[in-house]
This record gives structure tokens, C-alpha cells and sequence, in this order.
């Protein structure tokens, strides 16, 4: 395990350096991976961001966003020579690197990188020489102001690079709801704000830049294709891919919807599933201490956070609502009982 100091040494000359986000990131993600990016190319660095996947249209207003690259047929090559010629390579929002396929392959050939991992997920896998992770953070994002404040460059954070923290910061504490959400995530924000951020113009380019499509597709969902089995306090949505075809569904549509299943009263497992090419995505929210973490890792080959987690099945979506069905018997008797 490389030190902080080693790691200073390395940034102390200009240093060509890939900066990777999950699949389909989300704001914590991408928020983490263009902060880190505008740091960087301020200090005379070579930083590209490479994206596993598109993502949802509504985080395009971040600094930066123009200037990363998207894995696509099209841009294979060039993601495997900025991966393959970086000295250091950076893994946000994740802990294993199944989780930035295809770009995995492009990671693991370059042998000679140094490769950061920076996070706040469970059930960490070893594949980087130089760790910043702690489940306890709130946010990927948090992690980042620390780490830039441990490199000695706190003052170096820009409007630009704070409004990408900021985002990663607010959407993973649901708007500073969760429990993560300590005095310190309140004093890191207080220092964001003085860097002279629009907060107000952060939360409403997230929240409320929705398509009338989108909207629909949700009122849908929610009058639709919402279940309750009350006895297990369990709340999910079944979206077939006619369902998002009928809404022209775009990456970025179904997200926060979950969480509705979650505001009705004593429910505490709130899980959607998503037909995609050939595999059902899952998502599961919960509250108090049933882990979906556990659910998602045990079931449906994916994982996350205690309280927020995802997966996939690779079957139907009807073969999907039955292996769902099947696993929550395994937690009936959590899951019955309230408080
Ligand atoms: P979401 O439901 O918003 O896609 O994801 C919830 C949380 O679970 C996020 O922290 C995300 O990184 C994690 N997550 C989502 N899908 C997967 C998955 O397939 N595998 C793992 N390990 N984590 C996932
Ligand atoms: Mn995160």
C-alpha cells in the first residue's frame, strides 16, 4: 500500500491520469470524478475522465462535462490508449472493478499505473495501491474534498470543482436526510459554500430539470406498477421495457423513483426492476438496519450500502418478480416485524 506522501511525490510532476466512475454514474460518481479533474488539470496534470457508460442528461451541467470521454464502440480505442498510457489511474464510487466493465480489461492491463481507489461502498475488493475509503462517508464526494485537503490543496478548490462536490454530497445524503449526514458533511458544505457555489442552481439542475416524459413515466409507475405486500413492508415496481418504450425512456428516468415506495407508512424494503438488453436491473432502498447490501450481494449478484443498494438478474423480467419473490422469503420474518 502506497503512502500519502509516495502519492504527493507521484503529482509532483505533470502526470497523465485516467479518473473512471461506476457504470451509469450518478452524481456522487461523476460529481467525484470532475472535481478531481478540474483539481487536476489546474495543477498542470493530463486528467481525462473515462465513463464506463452514458449517463442521465441532467448531470451534463457539470464543469467538465464536455471533455469526458464516453466508452462507446465508436470511442474503445481511445479509452484503451488514455487508460493504457496513464500513470496514475483513479476508481470512484466503487470497489470492484466489475463495476466499471468494460473498462475493467483497459485497468488490468495497465500494469505499471498507480491505481487509487477512493469510496464509501461495502465489501471492498484489493485491486488498488493506494486506498481512501471509508463506508462511513456519506458520499465518494466527501472523500474527495478530504483527500484534496490531505494533499495540502483545500484552497485550491474552485467554484467548479466545489459545485461537483457538492452535487456528489447532496444527492447521496438525499438531500442531507440520511443518516450518513453528520456535522462534519454540514462544515464541508458550509466551506463548499464559500467557495461561492449555487446550491440553489445545483439541486434544481438535478431535481427539477425532468422531460414531460419522464414525469409520466413516473405518475405511471407509481398508479401502475407499484406492489405492496403488506405483511412484508415491502413496496416494489415491476417496468417492463414496453413500459419505458410507451415513455421513451432515457438513462437517468426511473432514478429516485424507488424511493416513493420508501415514503409510504411502516414500509421498510422498497426495490424496482428494470428490464435492460437481456437483464432486469435491480435497485433496493430500505430503512433502519435491514441491509439490502446483504440482499443485493446475496441475490442478485450486486451490492452497495446498507441502506441503498443494486443488482442484476440475468433472466426475464417475469422470471425476475419470481426470483425476487423467492429471495424475500428469506428475510420475511425481518421484514414482518415493525419498528
Ligand atoms: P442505484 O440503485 O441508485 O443504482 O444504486 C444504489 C447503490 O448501489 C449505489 O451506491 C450503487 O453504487 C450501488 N449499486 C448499484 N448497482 C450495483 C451493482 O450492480 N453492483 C454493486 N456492487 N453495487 C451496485
Ligand atoms: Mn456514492
Amino acid at each position: 500500500m502506497l503512502s500519502i506522501e509516495s502519492l504527493r511525490q507521484e503529482l509532483s510532476v505533470p502526470r497523465k491520469i485516467a479518473i473512471i466512475p461506476h457504470q451509469k454514474p450518478d452524481a456522487d460518481a461523476l460529481g467525484s470524478g470532475l472535481a478531481l479533474w478540474g483539481f487536476f488539470k489546474n495543477k498542470g496534470h493530463q486528467p481525462t475522465v473515462v465513463s464506463p457508460t452514458d449517463y442521465p442528461d441532467f448531470l451534463f451541467w457539470m464543469p467538465g462535462n464536455s471533455e469526458v470521454l464516453v466508452y462507446s464502440d465508436k470511442t474503445k480505442e481511445a479509452c484503451a490508449k488514455i487508460i493504457g498510457e496513464a500513470a496514475i489511474i483513479f476508481c470512484l464510487d466503487f470497489n470492484d472493478l466489475k463495476r466499471c466493465e468494460p473498462l475493467d480489461i483497459f485497468i488490468n492491463a495497465n500494469t505499471s499505473a498507480i491505481k487509487v481507489m477512493i469510496d464509501h461502498h461495502q465489501d471492498k475488493k484489493d485491486f488498488a495501491d493506494f486506498e481512501y475509503c471509508r463506508v462511513t462517508a456519506a458520499a465518494t464526494a466527501e472523500l474527495i474534498y478530504e483527500f484534496i485537503s490531505l494533499l495540502g490543496n483545500e484552497a485550491d478548490i474552485t467554484t467548479d470543482i466545489a459545485s461537483c462536490i457538492y452535487a456528489g454530497i447532496m444527492t447521496d445524503t438525499g438531500s442531507f436526510k440520511y443518516p450518513a449526514t453528520t456535522a462534519t458533511i454540514h462544515r464541508i458544505v458550509a466551506n463548499l459554500l464559500e467557495k461561492g457555489i449555487d446550491h440553489t442552481a445545483i439541486h434544481r439542475n438535478i431535481y427539477d430539470t425532468s422531460t414531460l416524459d419522464r414525469l409520466k413515466l413516473q405518475g405511471f409507475a407509481l398508479s401502475e406498477r407499484l406492489k405492496v405486500i403488506p405483511e412484508l413492508n415491502t413496496a416494489y415496481f415491476v417496468l417492463s421495457k414496453t413500459d419505458l418504450g410507451r415513455f421513451r425512456h432515457q438513462t437517468g428516468d426511473t432514478e429516485g423513483l424507488v424511493n416513493y415506495g420508501l415514503s409510504i407508512k411502516g414500509i421498510k424494503l422498497s426495490v424496482i426492476l428494470k428490464e435492460d438488453e437481456g437483464f432486469v436491473k435491480m435497485s433496493l432502498r430500505s430503512v433502519g438496519n435491514f441491509s439490502v447490501n446483504e440482499v443485493a450481494r446475496m441475490h442478485f449478484n450486486g451490492g452497495g450500502h446498507i441502506n441503498a443498494a443494486g443488482g442484476r438478474l440475468n433472466m426475464s423480467i417475469q422470471e425476475a418478480e419470481v426470483a425476487f419473490l423467492e429471495a424475500l422469503k428469506n428475510y420475511a420474518n425481518i421484514l414482518a416485524t415493525t419498528s
